[in-house]
């Protein structure tokens, strides 16, 4: 239906293309409201170390299973737009922290229920924003009044970190091993800048083999680079490697234009292939002279070349990914070469050992025993293919939390704990607010309890008697500590429980939920154009 007004003389104006809908008020609130809600509920029953796992199924017919918040949404296709838009929140809470995205998009739904059900009582979407808002600012301030500073070099309570981010994860007892990896990965990679500590998980190199135990899956002080080396006459191993990073190719430059070169005797020929292999060998002579005995270049190498390579025993890996050229640098302090006339003894990486080995069925170069690298690798195996899919998530989790820390060294304790004391503050604080914005601070405090409501709820506990028991024990001394032990099922101090999470992860949670509900609250007109015919 085209869209049409009239002027005063009641001449009709064409305002929107035909087929264009449009969909407005209340209608466009409560539609958007559900789609999103949906999302929220998807997630709800996965939350928790007791959450449920979700089997995913790709239009190839590729089988995941998870209850990873951020890998479920990655692999479900979302249609409506604000659906989208939650699976936006997952996204950036993954980006950001790497942590807590079942968390944000479950508080996200929730903010939205208790949004309709202010709007149903005649509440103007503004207020309710303003509100939230408000109440968002006084959550960031209560988990920084009740967060717990955490030294660095406390390793214990690092790993406390790391097993409770994996407490979700289907790892079961290799947990402790694979959080041990993590905390040393992370910090081989954490460098102090200024006064402050960047611990960058991009340098830390996760790869996955199907094979063996997790408990088998190990820190390798390196990198392991997915290439064979490249001809066989080249040594399999160097012990005190020298390596050469070379971004150029080892190859003759083949001109853009073709040219045609018209030889007419056979001694020509042979002339023009010396001159080839003849600068072949002054590429590899330069190598050579530099000091080098291993080479990753980044494009390709000649066949005379590698020959060449092989005959002074260097060996020699081609077509190595710029990532991984990158992580070369840091991880034997290596410096990448363009110009081969460049290259000096001191631009080559060190490490203890070169060596080709084969993982699962295939060969990989294992670049080890660095000095002091900047950035690692860490293999990950278990027996299963899923299994291995699903200790790399639990990793990457793990990784996140411990660098998140490092960066920000406050934590809080989980189990719902922070949020119930977060609802307890801001009802205190709307009394002070007054007015209608009261009301939707209230309604934020209420939809924040959604997530201790849905731990014990997919713990199969009471959900309503353990919130009575929770709001009781907040208030109480050490209060702001007590969430629901989901192993116990019981209300317990979760920080001497060890179930403790960075402050960011929480902190982003609740700032991207507030983000998008309130977005989507403050939406009442959608006008959508239809595709164009194809
Ligand atoms: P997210 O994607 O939000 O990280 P998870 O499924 O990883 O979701 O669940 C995280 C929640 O589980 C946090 O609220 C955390 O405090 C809680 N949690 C972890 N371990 C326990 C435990 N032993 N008892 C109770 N809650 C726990
Ligand atoms: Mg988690």
């Amino acid at each position: 239906m085209a869209y049409l007004t009239t002027t005063a003389s009641g001449q009709p104006v064409l305002v929107l293309k035909e087929g264009t809908t449009r969909n407005r008020g209340r209608e466009a609130q409560r539609n958007n409201i559900m789609a999103a809600r949906v999302i929220g509920e998807v997630l709800r029953t996965t939350l928790g170390p007791r959450g449920m796992d979700k089997m995913l199924i790709d239009s190839l017919g590729d089988i995941t299973i998870t209850n990873d918040g951020a890998a479920i949404l990655n692999e479900i296709e979302v249609e409506h737009p604000a659906a989208k838009m939650m699976v936006e929140i997952a996204k950036t809470q993954d980006d950001m922290v790497g942590d807590g995205t079942t968390t944000a998009v479950v508080l996200a739904g929730e903010l939205l229920k208790k949004a309709e059900e202010l709007l149903d009582q005649n509440i103007h979407p503004t207020i309710i924003v303003s509100g939230y808002r408000k109440a968002a600012q006084k959550a960031m301030e209560t988990i920084n009044n009740i967060a717990i500073e955490v030294d660095i070099d406390d390793r214990a309570t690092l790993k406390k970190v790391a097993v409770t981010s994996m407490a979700s994860k289907a790892v079961g007892p290799a947990k402790d091993h694979l959080a041990d990896i993590a905390i040393d990965a992370v910090r081989k990679v954490a460098e102090k800048r200024g006064d402050k500590w960047v611990a960058d998980i991009d340098n830390v190199q996760v790869t996955k083999k199907t094979g063996k135990s997790l408990f088998e899956s190990q820190l390798i002080q390196g990198l392991v680079i997915d290439k064979e080396v490249v001809h066989t006459g080249m040594p399999k191993n160097v012990e005190r490697a020298k390596i050469a990073l070379i971004d150029s190719a080892l190859e003759i430059e083949k001109t853009e234009i073709s040219a045609e070169i018209r030889i007419r005797d056979p001694n020509q020929m042979k002339a023009f292939l010396d001159q080839e292999n003849k600068m072949l060998q002054e590429m590899v002579e330069k190598i050579k002279a530099s000091g080098a005995n291993v080479v990753f270049c980044q494009k390709g190498i000649d066949d005379m070349a590698q020959h060449f390579l092989a005959k002074e025993g260097i060996m020699a890996a081609r077509r190595v990914k710029q990532s991984d050229m990158e992580k070369l640098a840091r991880a034997t302090g290596g410096r990448i070469v363009s110009n081969l006339t460049d290259l000096r003894a001191q631009d080559l990486g060190v490490a203890g050992l070169v060596e080709e080995r084969k993982l699962g069925e295939d060969k990989m170069i294992f670049v080890e025993k660095c000095k002091d690298p900047r950035s690692v690798a860490i293999i990950i195996r278990a027996g299963l293919e899923r299994m291995v899919d699903e200790a790399e998530r639990a990793m990457t989790d793990a990784l996140s939390v411990v660098s998140d820390v490092i960066e920000n060294n406050k934590i809080v304790a989980g189990g719902g704990a922070v949020e119930v004391e977060v609802a307890k503050e801001l009802r205190n604080y709307a009394t002070d607010v007054g007015g209608r914005e009261q009301l939707a601070i209230e309604s934020f405090a209420d939809a924040i309890e959604i997530i201790p409501k849905t731990l014990a709820e997919n713990a199969g506990l009471e959900p309503i008697d353990i919130l009575v028991e929770l709001r009781a024990s907040h208030g109480k001394p050490d209060g702001q500590y007590k969430g629901v032990n989901l192993f116990t099922g019981k209300v317990e101090n979760m920080r001497d429980k060890g179930v403790v999470e960075p402050v960011i992860v929480k902190e982003q949670a609740i700032k991207s939920a507030t983000e998008s509900a309130t977005m989507i609250i403050r939406i009442d007109d959608v006008i959508a154009s239809t595709k164009p015919k194809e």
